[in-house]
């Protein structure tokens, strides 16, 4: 680690020993420090440009986590190190988009007419946006085939790769599975196992069909393939030749549950290029209180958000703002109210802003494997993902204990906030950060706004869709419910 880093660790740690924090006597009043205004102002911040969309292991990423060190320092929390702060670092490679271009060659058009083929220019980050862990390359006239799921699994009776020859070519598939109730399916779905699946079939890329185009750092660099994304509108318009449409391949992938592949009459034009640093360093910030109980204090609860976004790619900024900044607020609102309480809960109460959740969960496996000193056990898990759009909120809620969701819903009494609850499911490959905690046995909680969140991981999630109020009726909840989960 580099000098100026430690010594500027130093003076955080410094900073938080001396701070005179302010005090308050009990929750209610500690409470009222939880304002809108700010809460906002904290979200807009991590949202701005000069944070760069938040990218793991990128310097914007870096600089924003030493920002959020410096408010926890301000408040008064506990560094979890006397040494590093409040930063926990892991290795965190990453990888930028510089630009990408992506031209269709339609099939020619009716025999006799016109035998030019017709080029089709893709718009980016509407028709197209590379996966942003692509390697750089140029492919010309590349052939094309389509693979339903883009799933091969001969070993469970079911390959969308079978009789297809992928070498040097594009594979189009939808994200999914032929059945999402079905468990042997779920491995095949992760974004890695896919990329790694026609990697290994010696296709160039694969090029995912979603609805609508988003950003998608979920994935690890492989050399000389180039994955990328289009929209099921642009998906459309190269499948009109065949009479076929995303609706209808989708509805009988669905519907039979049997592979659907093909090769397309289509060739694809496409040039990226981008900038991969192996050596990336992750960060998780985090700060805490003690808890009054000395039987019980090296036992904590954990409330959490992840920090990370998605970057910024291609002249595009991914603000990130109510995925995540809005949980990172919440976070950091019940981080300063629980820091100005006079009387602790009998448990350490941990708030930690995950990295890399967007890269597959980094940052929080790394905690739920690196527990900092001095805690023994993790009682309870409190996640906050996508929390800024919208009026109330939801909660799934882990069956067991069941007096975690009592608590929970006694920290919602006097505010009505929720107004959906269920039982956690065992996370897939959709989890949040609460998943390494939930694998490890901890009771989880993840909360979410009832947004609707629909510029999710786009260059629209920006601080205009935020809703203050929202965001510190969630963090009053979340800092009610951390004092009733620690003293359960
Ligand atoms: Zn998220």
């Amino acid at each position: 680690m580099k000098g100026y880093c430690l010594k500027w660790m130093s003076c955080v740690v410094l900073l938080a020993l001396f701070c005179p924090a302010m005090r308050a006597d009990d929750p209610a009043e500690a409470e009222k420090l939880i304002q809108g205004s700010e809460l906002y102002d904290l979200c807009k911040t991590m949202a701005a440009p000069e944070f760069s969309g938040r990218l793991s292991g990128d310097a914007g990423y870096t600089k924003a986590a030493r920002w959020a060190a410096g408010r926890f320092a301000e408040w008064g929390l506990r560094p979890i190190d006397t040494r590093a702060g409040f930063l926990q670092a892991y290795p965190s490679p990453y990888s930028v988009v510089e630009s990408a271009e992506l031209t269709v060659i339609l099939p020619a058009a009716a025999e006799g007419k016109d035998t030019a083929p017709a080029r089709l220019q893709a718009e980016l980050a509407k028709d197209f946006l590379p996966l942003v862990f692509s390697d750089s390359g140029e492919a010309r006239a590349a052939a094309a085939v389509f693979c339903g799921w883009g799933i091969s699994a001969p070993e469970i009776g079911y390959d969308d790769y079978a009789g297809i020859d992928a070498r040097g070519r594009f594979v189009l598939c939808f994200r999914g599975t032929p059945d999402a109730k079905e468990n042997r399916y779920q491995v095949h779905d992760e974004h890695r196992s896919r990329m790694r699946t026609a990697k290994g079939k010696g296709a160039l890329g694969i090029v995912y069909i979603y609805d609508t185009v988003q950003i998608n750092p979920n994935g690890d660099v492989l050399a000389a393939f180039t994955p990328l994304m289009i929209s099921e509108a642009f998906t459309d318009r190269l499948l009109k030749a065949e009479g076929f449409s995303c609706g209808q391949l989708k509805r009988d992938l669905l519907a039979y549950r049997r592979p659907l592949s093909f090769p397309l009459p289509v060739r694809f034009d496409y040039r990226v290029k981008s900038r991969v640093d192996a050596a990336g360093i992750g960060y998780n910030v985090a700060g805490w209180i003690e808890g009054s109980d000395p039987g019980l204090r090296r036992e904590v609860v954990v409330l959490g958000a992840h920090f990370d976004a998605c970057g910024a790619h291609l002249g595009l900024l991914f603000p990130g703002a109510d995925d995540n900044a809005s949980g990172s607020s919440v976070v950091l609102g019940a981080a300063k109210a629980a820091a100005a309480l006079g009387v602790k809960p009998k448990r350490s109460v941990l708030f930690v802003l995950f990295g890399g959740e967007e890269k597959g969960l980094q940052g929080s496996t790394w905690f739920a494997g690196h527990l900092p000193e001095p805690f023994t056990r993790v009682t309870a898990m409190l996640n906050f993902d996508m929390e800024g759009e919208g009026d109330r909120a939801g909660v799934a809620v882990s069956a067991l204990p069941e007096n975690l969701k009592e608590a929970i819903l006694r920290a919602d009494d006097s505010r009505k906030t929720l107004t959906a609850t269920r039982v956690l499911d065992p996370p897939g490959v959709r989890g949040s950060d609460f998943a390494p905690f939930f694998l490890q046995g901890v009771p989880c909680a993840a909360f979410w706004s009832n947004g609707p969140h629909i510029e999710y991981h786009s260059p629209g999630d920006t601080i205009y869709r935020i809703n203050p109020d929202i965001l510190a009726d969630i963090a009053r909840l979340a800092f009610r419910a951390a004092c009733q989960v620690a003293d359960l």
